[in-house]
Order: structure tokens, then C-alpha cells, then sequence
């Protein structure tokens, strides 16, 4: 069924494409401005990655599973580790989840493989219209509908018209800044030092996804397919310090022989440091512009949740947009969005991840000592695993999100 409606989305990113899907797989029709062109779409800077099974039964959905298992790495099993012992505190499976999901596993599987694989669906639908290497500037919006300015390839200007525009812009939305909409919370004062390496970690005991407990250094360590086959360190950097140092091949080097048991061979492949926010929109709707993923909510990488929770926000948004599209519904549904989404955003997503962050740089003996047991009893008890296993792949925070009205 094709409708007259029309939604304008701003961003190719994961959020913005799968919502376009979703979308036009209902009939309705699309047009989708990106900044990025085919020659620099997949340039970007690595970033997530783990996709949780919620998120799973969404590509699925829309038709992107099988092309992104193909390009990723199943992984039933994660773990958490004590660095300075080098013990493995605890283990969890997420086959706990059979009876939750069909996908019990995630998939290890980069953000730029999920928009690639879903900008080439996004192009041979014939509901959406397809804006590459196109600048979204501005909109304006009155009782009929809304109107994007946008700047072309050659620099010239047009504009994009449709009955509700939403944000897949990321976290600089330029709609949240025209909303006039606070972006509440912090930034942690030290950022995070991504190290892409080539390595056996496999030999050394480690998962495909790893969350590693230290005072002095924590990390995260992910296992990503190739080719080339490799594996992503994180490492805390602190506030004051020099970026070309840090990024140096002597001193990622030094991080490595840090980490790894002596003489252990690895490849540094590249790196790259970012600074890391922890925030939600006040609002996630001015009228008829909407916030969707990055652009209503940042938050730290450790727990893989950002680019999930923001999948989730374009299904539920889909829904609505459709229904409201269809004349179903009136737009009072986009209120329960904003309410269904902000709570999961901040009592989901914000917290679970600010408590991940402390967990693993925990610096006082005695809270490390009770954290670290505590997870370990969680991981040995079916019952606590999966109720934890439920919380840390977000299947619980959809749950919880149907139950708001
Ligand atoms: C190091 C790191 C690791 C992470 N790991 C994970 C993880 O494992 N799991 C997870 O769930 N999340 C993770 N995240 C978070 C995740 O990357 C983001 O939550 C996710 O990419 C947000 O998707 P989005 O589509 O909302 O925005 P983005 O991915 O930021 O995409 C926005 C898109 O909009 C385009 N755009 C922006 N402005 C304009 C404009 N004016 N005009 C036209 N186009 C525009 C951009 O070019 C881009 O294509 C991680 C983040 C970082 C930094």
C-alpha cells in the first residue's frame, strides 16, 4: 500500500536507514538526506558494533539479518575480567535467553557493515528517495507539514517537503538545536583510546566480547571479522593529555605491551580517541519534528547499547509514523514515544552504562572485591544470569517501554 504521506529523515546513519526501512516497507513514501557521498559513505570512523538480540529480531524485520550475519560473528558469550590478576570473573551466556528470543546470542557486527548492507536496500526501494552528499541545513514547520533545507552536491540549495521530519542526524542534531531543546547531563572528564590490532587474544582465554576490570586501566576488548581479522582495546586516556601523543605508534605500542603478556606479536591496524557524553534530550518531539537515536541520546560505548537503543527508538517511531500516516491514530502517539523512549533512554541505557563505567575503573578495593563477587555469584546463577542477561541486552527496556502509555 502506498500512502500519500510523506517522512523527511535526516542522516543515513544506522537509525536513520533502518527507520527509512521500516517506513517504506509499510508503503509510506521516504526522502533521506545524507552528508556523506558514495565516495566517502564508508570513510567513517569505527564505532559500534555489538548488536544485541532485541536489535537482531529488528533487522530481521526489516530484512537486514542475513546480510549482517553474513558479515559478522555470532557470539553466544561474553566476559568480564580482573586485570591485574588476569582472572575471569565471570562468564555469560546468552543461550539463558532461548525462550526470550530467537537470536540468543549478539551479533558482532561494525556500525559501517550495518549502513552499508542497509543503505544498499535503502536503494533499490522505490519508496525512498535517496539524497547523498546533501547538507541538511534547516527546516521550518507549520499545521500541514514540514520543509528541510538542504544543500546539494554543487552547492546548490533545495528543499525537501513532507508531513514530519525526524533526526537521525547524531549527536549534533541540527533539529534538537532549532527545537531549542537541552541536551541534559555530562561529559566524562578522561576520553577512551580505541587500539584496532591484529592478535591471538583468542589463545589467551578472552571471548569475543570482554569488559576488563582495573584501578588503574580498564578496557574493553571486541573481536570483529575481517578480513583483516581483528579485535578493538579500549583504554581510558587522561583529560590533559597530548592527542598526537596518545595516537603515536610508540605510545599505542606501549598500551599493547601493557596489556599483553610479554612478547606476545600483535599489529597495530589503527586507532582513533574520542571524548564521551552522557546525555538525553529534555524533549524527543517539538511538533512535528522528532529526535531519534544519537540525536535524542549519547551515551558511554561500555555496554554496547547506543547504536541499539537507537534502532529501537526508530521501530517504535516507525509504528507510530505509520499509523499516524495511515490515519489510524492522531498524532498523540508521538507523545508516547517521546515517554516510552526517554525512560528507556535514561532509566535503561544512561544508567546502565554510567554503572558499567564505574564497575570497571572502580579504584576502592573493597567496592572492586563486592562488585567483582557480585557478578560472579550473577554468572553461576541460571536464575540471576538470565534476569541480567534480560537488563544488559535491552530486552527488558522494551518490556518496560510497552507497559508506558
Ligand atoms: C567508540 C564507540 C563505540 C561504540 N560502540 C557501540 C556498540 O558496540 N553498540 C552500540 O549500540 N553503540 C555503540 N556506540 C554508539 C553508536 O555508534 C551510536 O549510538 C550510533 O552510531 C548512533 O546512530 P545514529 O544513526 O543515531 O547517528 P550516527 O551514527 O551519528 O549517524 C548520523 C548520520 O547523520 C549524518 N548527518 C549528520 N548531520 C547531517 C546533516 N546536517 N545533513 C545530512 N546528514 C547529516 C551523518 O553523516 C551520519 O551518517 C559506540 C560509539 C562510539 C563512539
Amino acid at each position: 500500500m502506498n500512502q500519500d504521506g510523506r517522512i523527511v529523515v535526516i542522516g543515513a546513519g544506522p537509525v536513520g536507514l533502518c527507520l527509512s526501512l521500516a517506513l517504506a516497507q509499510a508503503g509510506i513514501r521516504v526522502s533521506l538526506v545524507e552528508q556523506l557521498g558514495e565516495d566517502n559513505f564508508l570513510e567513517q570512523i569505527p564505532r559500534a558494533g555489538t548488536n544485541h538480540p532485541a536489535t537482531l529480531e529488528m533487522y530481521d524485520r526489516i530484512g537486514l539479518y542475513k546480510r549482517l550475519e553474513a558479515r559478522g560473528i555470532i557470539a553466544p558469550v561474553f566476559h568480564y575480567w580482573d586485570r591485574p590478576e588476569h582472572e575471569l570473573v565471570a562468564s555469560f551466556d546468552h543461550a539463558v535467553l532461548k525462550n526470550d528470543t530467537p537470536f540468543p546470542y549478539v551479533l558482532q557486527c561494525e556500525r559501517i557493515k550495518v549502513v552499508e548492507e542497509a543503505l544498499a536496500v535503502a536503494k533499490e526501494h522505490e519508496l525512498i528517495d535517496l539524497y547523498l552528499q546533501s547538507t541538511f541545513e534547516g527546516f521550518t514547520q507549520d499545521a500541514n507539514g514540514v520543509t528541510a533545507t538542504v544543500t546539494g552536491k554543487d552547492g546548490e540549495e533545495f528543499k525537501v517537503s513532507g508531513d514530519y521530519i525526524v533526526s537521525g542526524e547524531g549527536a549534533r542534531s541540527i533539529i534538537r538545536k532549532e527545537l531549542d531543546i537541552e541536551f541534559e547531563g555530562f561529559t566524562y572528564s578522561d576520553r577512551t583510546l580505541n587500539i584496532e590490532v591484529a592478535c591471538d587474544f583468542r589463545s589467551l582465554g578472552y571471548a569475543e566480547r570482554n569488559y576488563i576490570s582495573d584501578p588503574v586501566e580498564w578496557s574493553n576488548l571486541f573481536h570483529w571479522k575481517g578480513p583483516p581479522d581483528r579485535w578493538r582495546v579500549h583504554f581510558p586516556v587522561a583529560e590533559e593529555a597530548d592527542e598526537a601523543e596518545v595516537v603515536s605508534l610508540a605510545s599505542l605500542t606501549d598500551y599493547m605491551r601493557r596489556f599483553l603478556p610479554m612478547g606476545m606479536p600483535f599489529e597495530i591496524l589503527g586507532s582513533n580517541l574520542y571524548t564521551v557524553h552522557q546525555r538525553v534530550a529534555k524533549k524527543f518531539r517539538g511538533g512535528r519534528a522528532i529526535l531519534c537515536g544519537d540525536s535524542g541520546h549519547v551515551n558511554s560505548p561500555i555496554g554496547a547499547m547506543g547504536m541499539n537503543s537507537g534502532i529501537h527508538d526508530a521501530m517504535n517511531l516507525a509504528d507510530k509514523l505509520v499509523g499516524i500516516l495511515r490515519k489510524e491514530t492522531d498524532d498523540s502517539v508521538l507523545d508516547r514515544y517521546e515517554r516510552q523512549r526517554r525512560h528507556v533512554a535514561i532509566t535503561h541505557t544512561q544508567a546502565q552504562t554510567i554503572r558499567n563505567k564505574k564497575m570497571l575503573a572502580e579504584k576502592d578495593p573493597e567496592n572492586r572485591r563486592r562488585s567483582l563477587d557480585q557478578l560472579r555469584r550473577t554468572a553461576e546463577d541460571p536464575k540471576l544470569a538470565r534476569e541480567f542477561l534480560l537488563r544488559s541486552s535491552l530486552i527488558d527496556s522494551l518490556r518496560e517501554a510497552e507497559a508506558i502509555q
